[in-house]
């Protein structure tokens, strides 16, 4: 190895892809990508962004398809309504979630961070293309600021930040659709701004955030900022599958000469892959934090490889173990282990998901009441009922009191009628005939009824004459 490679290698983990030796900040000229990775990159992230863009306009049954409405612990997904009372639901969710992001660090690295990230999917597939249209080439954008021509990189930056602020603003609405729902955010536009000014503030901050984070602050997100980068170290292990330079094919590096044989590895040292590099690192140094496993310089060697004759994949998805010993990758135990976790939470949410109610009822005897005796020689107690209607529309139900002979009587109503997505309550007199209750406290049982159909069964007690001597 050349001395200035070694003590590169030495060096390298102590400083940051992101800073000069002065310690301002080196601007990341990421080459374009282009090849087979790419491709398939470019294919999901359009996919992903017409996703992001339309799902907030998509309604089933006057329902949105996801809501996330957090201020008002109102949540919908899949045009279902889910309430704080399934919060449970919730929690098993994340923990779920969080279990498979785990289990698919530990298998597959930063798969999610290079392909799916909304941060790599905006900045490589909206942002950066932008400044390539409009700045051009990482080559041409570094000509230029060192043309000094002051007016013409003042226009081209102008034209280029009106645009990312604009698009910003777009991205800063359809999230605010996915808190708010769209028809709030077009009752928003229709309105007269002073109705508005707390929504339209956190448009403007949401904006400004976006525009802050893709115009300046950028590959820092995921080198310094994210909590998942950071936490990546501790899940990754030597079957970790990642993006991998073939040190043991590629070392010693040296310069393609084709005048005499090669007596070098396979790596040229051409530093595509590094010029590439959103996070402007080096791959060849080994397995780096600040690796979002984007691919492109996957892309980058093949093409070098690929112009050389040389086989394909110097740097390529691999584990460590697979560039070290060879060894094809296997499913170790702590995959094993995760995997069977992750599955019995599936279930468990599956089972949850499968099993929730949409109606829900709670039926509880007024507090500091006992029981009266009525006209035809019946016992009388008064009850609470709280009806939570999870659906979108309105549902008439019946309370039936089951095994016994007895009659429910509504206060104030002649039937229940549930207004939709809201918490109905009800009060009732439930007189039962005196002989039918031998005890003092007798366990009874009332079915709630939708459409004839028992939907729920209630248990609760009702009381009689401690001697009951009918
Ligand atoms: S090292 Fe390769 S995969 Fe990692 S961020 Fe840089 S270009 Fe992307
Ligand atoms: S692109 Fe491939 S050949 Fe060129 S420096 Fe990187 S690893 Fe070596």
């Amino acid at each position: 190895m050349r001395e200035e490679d070694l003590l590169h290698a030495e060096s390298y983990r102590d400083r940051a892809s992101t800073v000069t030796n002065s310690g301002k900040r080196n601007w990341i000229y990421a080459l374009k990508p282009s090849g087979k990775w790419y491709r398939y990159r470019k294919i999901i992230a359009w996919f992903y962004l017409a996703s992001f863009f339309l799902i907030p306009f998509i309604k089933v049954n006057g329902l949105p398809f996801m809501l996330i409405n957090l201020p008002q612990g109102k949540f919908i997904l899949f045009s279902k309504i889910f309430w704080p009372q399934d919060f449970f639901i919730f929690a098993i969710a994340m923990i779920t979630f969080i279990v498979f992001v785990v289990l698919f660090t530990v298998v597959f690295g930063r798969l999610f961070c290079g392909w799916v990230c909304p941060q790599t999917v905006f900045m490589e597939f909206v942002f950066r293309p932008i400044e390539w249209l409009i700045e051009g080439s990482p080559s041409q954008q570094k000509k230029l600021k060192e043309s000094g021509n002051k007016t013409k990189i003042a226009f081209k930056k102008t034209v280029k930040h009106i645009l990312y602020f604009f698009i910003s603003f777009i991205i800063a609405n359809t999230f605010l659709a996915y808190i708010l729902g769209m028809d709030e955010i077009i009752k928003m536009i229709r309105e007269p701004i002073s109705d508005n000014l707390g929504l339209l503030t956190g448009l403007i901050v949401f904006t400004f955030l976006f525009y802050s984070v893709f115009a300046f602050v950028r590959e820092l997100v995921c080198t310094t900022i994210c909590p998942y980068g950071r936490l990546q170290g501790v899940m990754f292990d030597k079957d970790t599958m990642q993006i991998s330079y073939d040190y043991k094919r590629g070392e010693p590096r040296g310069k393609f000469r084709k005048s005499s044989e090669r007596t070098e590895g396979d790596c040229v040292d051409c530093k595509k892959c590094v010029q590439v590099c959103p996070t402007g690192i080096d791959i060849r140094d080994g397995i780096q934090m600040e690796c979002v496993g984007c691919t492109a310089c996957i892309d980058a060697c093949n093409e070098v490889m690929e112009s050389l004759n040389f086989k394909k994949g110097l740097i390529r998805y691999a584990s460590e173990n697979e560039i070290s010993s060879g060894t094809k990758f296997h499913f170790n135990a702590r995959m094993k282990s995760y995997t069977i976790l992750l599955s019995v939470l599936m279930v468990a949410m599956a089972f949850l998901i499968f099993t929730r109610k949409t109606i829900e009822t709670n039926i509880i005897r007024v507090r500091g009441q006992l029981f009266q005796e009525v006209a035809g020689g019946k016992i009388s107690n008064l009850f609470d009922a709280k009806i939570i209607n999870k659906t979108n529309e309105e549902v008439p139900l019946t309370l039936k009191l089951e095994d016994l002979h007895g009659e429910i009587k509504l206060i104030g109503r002649q039937r229940i009628k549930l207004k939709k997505e809201a918490v109905n309550e009800y009060t009732f007199f439930l007189e039962i005939p005196k002989k039918e209750l031998p005890k003092h406290s007798t366990r009874i049982k009332i079915g709630v009824y939708r459409d004839n159909e028992r939907i729920q069964t209630i248990r609760t007690k009702f009381l009689g004459p401690f001697n009951n001597n009918f």
